[in-house]
């Protein structure tokens, strides 16, 4: 049977503040806790006056099928982007590559073109992505169903929250691309249901993210089962010692396709709101939401009640928002992402874990109503303003 492919850094070390000051966040991930120094929350956008990265290689100079090629005219795809410059000819090499860079640098076609051409050229390879959300999931799934479109390969999503019954068809039909979290995957080996001694191409999204949400040892075990001959790609915005040794112990003789660190958040002009009280902080956040210039914004809060409430709160003062977090079904979530995306409503609450990976190119600002967990999370959200070589804009609130 033949398918079309379906489902088938700021510079300056954080200063200590006293345990009582009370913008210090709190929780952190495993108990850490990182203290933030409000001066990192406010740079000017840089990009305008960056030199502009001019790529080495056409699309046309890779070696991928016409097919492929045909594929990415279509997505509107002219240059490659500077991690699709450097990681595509590596890729195809047939060697391990690893990727310091974050969603909205086009990393996603990094790793899928060469993927795709060895899947279409090598009938006995399979591909494992493995992210650390379903939305990234189902994101790269999206990607690589267009870009795979028409080439006879089939692909099985496996997240939560969505009906085990099509994935267990799709697994039946020995899908060529296997996409999913890591929770999902394992749950399909212990059943049974997925067998990864076949796949020799294994890509690890997000790794940063992946070791944040506690999935070190579902990826240790993952990955010890797939094909031990294999070609593997890693993605991550940062690259700390944890995130080392995870990639030095799987891959073999790399190559490393680094972006200029904060790169991502260079076209972001970054500011604070400084409020005194949770009635100012409401009001300040009023006043900014009716602002003309911000047209699309994403709200971060840190819990899923803080989130819920902030969403109901503003719905209640005339806005158009949705929210979004762990809380919530899979189709809700995605439900509220597509209103964001096609602009049925203006305004996205959302938490860390929900909004990771999140790919909406017009976002003109952000909001951090809470301040993150750690400088890592801030860079994370902040990223997703400022998309497709737009300036955009980060906020965050501070107590005075
Ligand atoms: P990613 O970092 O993979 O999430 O991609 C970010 C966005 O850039 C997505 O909307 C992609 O469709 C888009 N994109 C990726 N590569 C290119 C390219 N070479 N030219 C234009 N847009 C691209």
């Amino acid at each position: 049977m033949s398918y079309s492919y379906r489902s088938i850094r700021s510079s300056s070390v954080a200063k200590r503040y006293p345990r009582n000051n009370q913008n210090r966040s709190r929780g952190g991930r495993g108990g850490r806790t990182e203290y933030i120094n409000p001066d990192r929350f406010i740079k000017k956008a840089t990009a305008a006056e960056a030199e502009a990265y001019a790529p080495t290689h056409t699309f046309a100079d890779f070696a991928l099928s016409p097919l492929l090629q045909a594929n990415l005219a279509t997505k509107g795809y002219v240059m490659p982007s500077p991690i699709q410059d450097q990681a595509i000819p590596a890729g195809l090499q047939g060697r391990d590559v690893i990727g310091i860079a974050s969603t909205g640098t086009g990393k996603t076609a990094a790793f899928a073109l060469p993927i795709l051409q060895r899947l279409i050229h090598e009938p006995s390879s399979y591909a494992l992505i493995i992210a650390p959300t379903r939305e990234l999931a189902q994101q790269i799934e999206d990607e690589c169903k267009l870009l795979a479109k028409g080439s006879g390969l089939f692909g099985a999503l496996l997240i939560g929250g969505t009906s085990m019954g099509s994935q267990l068809r799709d697994l039946k039909l020995s899908p060529r691309v296997v996409i999913g979290t890591p929770g999902r995957i394992k749950d399909h080996m212990q059943r049974g249901t997925l067998k990864l001694h076949r796949f020799n191409v294994v890509v690890l999204d997000e790794v940063d993210r992946m070791l944040d949400m506690g999935f070190v040892a579902d990826v240790r075990e993952i990955l010890s089962q797939a094909s031990a001959k294999r070609q593997s790609f890693f993605f991550s915005a940062t690259l700390d010692n944890r995130v080392r040794g995870l990639i030095e112990n799987f891959s073999t003789d790399p190559v490393t396709v680094s972006l200029k660190a904060g790169s991502a958040s260079e076209n972001v002009h970054q500011n604070v709101v400084r409020y005194q009280g949770n009635m100012d902080k409401i009001d300040k956040l009023h006043d900014l939401l009716l602002q003309a210039e911000v047209t699309k914004v994403i709200v971060f809060d840190e819990t899923q009640r803080g989130v819920e409430r902030l969403g109901k709160e503003l719905i209640a003062k005339g806005f158009k928002a949705e929210s979004i977090h762990g809380g919530k079904s899979q189709s809700q979530r995605q439900r509220a992402l597509d209103k964001f995306k096609q602009n049925q409503v203006s305004i996205l609450v959302a938490t860390d874990v929900a909004a990771r990976g999140i790919d909406v190119v017009d976002v003109s600002h952000v909001v951090n109503f809470s301040i993150p967990k750690a400088y890592d999370d801030y860079i994370h959200r902040i990223g997703r303003a400022g998309r497709a070589g737009q300036i955009g804009h980060a906020l965050t609130f501070v107590a005075h």
